[in-house]
């Protein structure tokens, strides 16, 4: 048994050790609060300087970057054009008449279009792109890598212009008011000389003026040289809208011929006879064609003339078994109808398929090998032959080249031009010419002009040939002609 007085000390040891307890969790307790306390503080710091960063650098209407975070990134993006990196466009925009939208329906109409607006810019941006507000009805866009050509740059430029003009004059919907409004686009190039990011701002905003002097809603650029060649294209594109309804477009036919001066074969080359331009070449509209879509229209109207120039040369003995050879766009040949497109014809015309030679370049291949080569399969399988247009100007990979089902080859004209006088394409063509016959392919070298160029390829067993010495490419009736009469 234990003595009393032990007992109350051991009482009191007791308590003493629960009142330490007691006292330790409190200040845990206490502890643990005021860690929360400063997390909280610190959160509070880190959400207040983000709303201050986004009050320095975004516009709180739309949420866009502001002058001061635009003119950051333009002089950055602009040092590393300077640097020989790529082009670039700054573009200025002033919503037209918009005083007019706040002096009817009020301000708070105003502010929902500016917000709308702004969501339609972006709509039209691509990923490294800036829309920024500067502030009422002006915004800016910051374009860059717009490749390494002015005219491209400019182009690009352009192209967004459209849109975005396209896209703002659908009408708006303000609450339950449907508004039209237009705008006006100043733009001027990186490229165009100017000394800083600021002298940019200035000629874009000069150019904007511009645009508005010309009656509004539309685009112009700082530099008139400039304007002036998107002027010409942009005539040029509408006119050629138009070419295809007045039947502008004819073929005209360049013969082929083997090694004994036999014609074999003809390429049909389109011409574009304008009632003021005259005779424009394919290689001035061709890719604007390509580029506005309208390709796919002539393409067809190319394909449909020579399946009839076939059909009406198979009743006739001399030219029974001349190989028609057309272009193909790698547009048109991407299209998902364009086997289907190219069966029916053959059969509707009633032609024999191996007299029909699709000529394609290499860029067919660039956007997919696979499906180029199902596409082509599925053609040969039905009979049509096909030719490597342009060979050795593209990226000419051996590792496909086995795999295409190709007929021939046909070797770019730049390498027959010199063929006399200059080493390394002697060794070129040389060495197309073997590969040909390795994988049992025929070649036919084009652009050939002179006897020489004739000769040295004869005696490099080139097999084909199509030039200006056998025939330039002609309207049907003189070249009907010409094969009937030598
Ligand atoms: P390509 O298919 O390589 O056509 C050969 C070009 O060389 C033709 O130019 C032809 O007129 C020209 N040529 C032929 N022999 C000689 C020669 O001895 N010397 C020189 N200096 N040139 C010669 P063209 O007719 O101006 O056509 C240019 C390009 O336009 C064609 O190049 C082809 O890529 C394209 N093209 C022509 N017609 C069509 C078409 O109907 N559809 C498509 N998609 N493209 C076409
Ligand atoms: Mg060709
Ligand atoms: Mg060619």
């Amino acid at each position: 048994m234990r003595q009393l007085p032990e007992l109350a000390e051991l009482v009191i040891a007791n308590r003493e050790l629960a009142f330490q307890n007691e006292e330790k969790e409190r200040r845990l307790a206490e502890l643990v609060i005021a860690n929360r306390e400063l997390a909280f503080q610190i959160e509070e710091r880190g959400r207040l300087t983000t709303e201050l960063n986004n009050l320095a650098f975004y516009d709180t209407l739309t949420g866009l970057p502001n002058r001061r975070l635009l003119v950051d990134r333009l002089r950055r993006a602009f040092a590393a054009s300077q640097r020989g990196g790529q082009d670039g466009a700054l573009m200025y925009i002033d919503l037209d008449k918009f005083k007019d939208l706040n002096d009817t329906l009020g301000h708070d109409f105003g502010d929902l279009l500016l917000q709308q607006t702004a969501q339609r810019l972006e709509s039209c941006m691509r990923k490294n792109d800036t829309v920024a507000r500067l502030g009422g009805d002006e915004f800016v866009i910051l374009l860059e890598d717009l490749g390494q050509q002015p005219i491209e740059a400019a182009l690009q430029a352009k192209a967004v212009g459209d849109k975005i003009l396209a896209v703002v004059n659908q009408p708006y919907l303000l609450v339950t008011h449907e508004y039209h409004i237009t705008l006006s686009i100043g733009a001027t190039l990186f490229s165009d000389h100017a000394t800083s990011a600021e002298e940019l701002l200035k000629r874009a905003d000069i150019a904007m003026y511009q645009a508005k002097k010309a009656g509004r809603n539309t685009l112009r650029f700082f530099n008139q040289k400039m304007q002036d060649v998107i002027n010409a294209r942009t005539s040029l594109e509408d006119d050629l809208r138009k070419a295809l309804e007045s039947q502008e477009f004819q073929l005209y036919y360049q013969i082929q011929v083997d090694n004994l001066h036999r014609p074999f074969g003809v390429e049909a080359l389109i011409r574009w006879i304008h009632p003021d331009r005259g005779l424009v070449s394919p290689a001035q509209f061709i890719p604007l064609a390509e580029e506005s879509g309208l390709i796919l229209s002539i393409g067809k109207t190319v394909l449909e003339t020579a399946c009839s120039r076939l059909k009406a040369w198979q009743q006739d003995a001399l030219t029974r078994d001349l190989i028609l050879a057309v272009n193909i766009s790698a547009v048109q040949f991407h299209q998902a109808e364009f086997v289907a497109e190219v069966q029916s014809l053959v059969q509707s015309h009633a032609i024999i398929p191996t007299r029909l030679k699709l000529e394609i370049t290499e860029s067919v291949l660039l956007k997919n090998v696979e499906s180029a080569i199902a596409t082509m399969s599925a053609l040969k399988d039905i009979g049509v032959r096909f030719s490597l247009d342009d060979f050795g100007t593209g990226y000419s990979s051996l590792q496909y080249l086995k795999r295409l089902p190709i007929d021939q080859l046909k070797i770019d004209q730049s390498f027959i031009r010199n063929i006399a006088t200059d080493n390394s394409d002697k060794a070129i063509v040389c060495a197309i010419i073997a590969m040909a016959h390795s994988l049992d392919l025929d070649v036919i070298a084009e652009g050939v002009e002179t006897d020489d160029q004739r000769q040295f390829l004869l005696d490099k067993n080139c097999t084909h040939y199509q030039g200006y010495l056998f025939g330039k490419p002609e309207p049907i009736e003189q070249f009907e002609a010409l094969l009937r009469h030598g």
